[in-house]
Parts: structure tokens; sequence; C-alpha cells
């Protein structure tokens, strides 16, 4: 039953009832500007810092232009090796055998034979699934797998996948710099890894001036192309209702920057954005230098 003439008390209580949601709108619109949300791929593959707005973008990033093959990681040991990941299990096992003979006793029978569920459930536990839908996920952040429960495998299993890494964003505001590899990363010495890793995080971030001239030598950027394809030139036409929309493109100002000063990371821009997004500069707005950036996985779509 609606009611007819509210008092003025109730209008106030109405006003402030909804002011939660204009709240979660501004936080939802700074959020965008901050970009919490980072490739994990650009960033294990190639080192690079990939930055999203939101859950959603980096979600379709992610699923769209990358796909993540399985891998079998070795539990530790003391050997240069066990800080490594293999995609073939024959590979995997072959570490074993070399390196790791109590494991392997552990499914060997005495008369020679093997206890298959024992060996089975051990390469099942270290091993990182196609896609993230089969059995556990790598986490760069905790630098283990983290297991899928058997009832959530499948699309579920992408989602545990998609919410664990995403708090560790939103949540713990953590940047990909301080994500350990699953190809550099001994389970052994876990600890030691995300050491490794805040400190090199830490120096990158905190470089003096002074330090950036002598590292600016030390370092050279990748060029654009070997890792988007070939940079074509901006035409004015695309930004308009083309058929192929651009997917990313790079300011030219920034690129500039990222020239001059090794610490500074350029972002692709998604092709419907007008102004470039960094944290570390006021926008640049999108002029006809700007390049647009294909990604090479564009086809496949
Ligand atoms: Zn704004
Ligand atoms: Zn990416
Ligand atoms: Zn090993
Ligand atoms: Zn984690
Ligand atoms: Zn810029
Ligand atoms: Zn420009």
């Amino acid at each position: 039953m609606p009611p007819i003439h509210l008092s003025k008390p109730y209008r106030q209580l109405q006003s402030l009832q909804k002011a939660p949601k204009k709240l979660t709108r501004s936080r939802k619109h700074m959020q965008r500007h901050r970009r919490p949300f980072f490739c994990t791929f650009h960033w294990q593959e190639r080192s690079e810092v990939q930055r999203f707005g939101s859950k959603d973008d980096w979600r379709r990033h992610e699923e769209h232009r990358h796909y993540q093959s399985e891998f079998y990681k070795c539990p530790g040991g003391p050997h240069e090796s066990c800080r490594g990941a293999w995609a073939l299990k024959s590979d995997f096992e072959k570490h074993l055998d070399e390196h790791h003979k109590a494991i392997v006793t552990s499914w060997t029978l005495l008369d020679g034979g093997i206890n298959e569920d024992t060996k089975k459930d051990f390469f099942q536990r270290h091993h990182n699934g196609t896609d993230y839908v089969e059995d556990n996920f790598w986490c760069g952040f905790c630098a283990k797998l983290i297991a899928i429960p058997t009832e959530m495998t499948g699309r579920r299993g992408k989602e545990i996948r998609v919410n664990h890494v995403a708090d560790h964003f939103h949540k713990e505001q953590k940047d990909i710099r301080l994500w350990v590899k699953y190809s550099v990363c001994n389970l052994a010495e876990t600890s030691k890894a995300l050491e490794v890793a805040r400190t090199n995080y830490e120096r990158e971030i905190n470089l003096l001036d002074n330090e950036l001239e002598i590292l600016d030598q030390q370092r050279q950027l990748p060029p654009i192309k070997d890792i988007f394809g070939p940079v074509e030139p901006f035409s004015a036409s695309s930004l308009g209702s083309s058929p192929v929309a651009p997917d990313f493109w790079i300011c030219c100002e920034c690129q500039h920057l990222a020239q001059n000063r090794p610490n500074f990371v350029y972002v692709m821009n998604l092709g419907k954005e007008s102004e470039c997004t960094s944290n570390e500069h006021p926008a640049h707005s999108r002029c006809p230098r700007c390049s647009i950036a294909r990604s090479q996985f564009s086809n496949v779509l």
C-alpha cells in the first residue's frame, strides 16, 4: 500500500536510505581511475603491467585474450630445476625420477608394481588444469596451487579462481609486481620468493630520479609492435563506429614517458576511451599521434 502523503521526517529517512547507493557509485567511479585489476598473464608471460578499472573488464581481457595451458609444478626441493613447472606429464615424471626419489618410492610397491591411486592423487595435487577448470589454479600472491573443490570443477572452478585473484587486487590492493611466477617459484622456499618479489617491487617504485638515468641505459623496453603485433598509424575514422573496433590504443605521451623513465609503465587503453589512464600522471587526451595496437589474439575471437 503506497503512502499518499509522506511526512517530512519520513521523506528525510527515504533520502537517507538512498544515500549509500550514491556512495557505491562514486566508489566505483574512483576505482576505474585507480585501475586496481591487473592481467596475470601479461605479467606471468611477458613481465608486462596491464591494468583495468573494473573486475568485468579485467575478467573479459583475461578470458578472451589469454588461455591457460596445463602444467605440473614441482612440490619444491633443493635443486635449481625445482623452481620449474612442466607442460608435459612425462617431463615432470622425469624430474621426479631424478630429484625426488622419496616421492616416487611412496607409490612404488615392494614387488616393483605401482599404487596407481597414490600416484594419480599426487599428480592431481601438483597440476594446474587447462583454463583453470580442472583441479587447481596458481595464485602468485599466495605463491601456491589452490585446490578447486571436486564438486566445483568446470565453469564454477573458473569463477572461484576469478574471485580469489580479484580479492587480492580489490581488497588487498595488491600490485601485479608482487605476483610470484609459477615458472620460477620453488615451493620449498615460498616465503623467500614472496620476499624477493616484494623487494623488487619496492625498489622499482622507490627509485630516485638520479637512479633512473642509470637504469634507463640498462633496461630497454621491448618495442610495442613485438608485444602486440604491428602498430598501425592512427586514423580518425577508427574512432567512429568502424566495424573493426580497435582493441587498444597507446598514448603517444605515455610512450614518450616510458622511453625516458624506465619504471614508468604505459597502459594499453581500451578503444572506447578518449583519455589515457595511469596512476602516475594526469590523463592525456587521445590525439592523432596515439597509435592503435591490435592484440595478436584478435583474429581468433
Ligand atoms: Zn572521472
Ligand atoms: Zn593480458
Ligand atoms: Zn623438484
Ligand atoms: Zn591467492
Ligand atoms: Zn598518457
Ligand atoms: Zn597522442
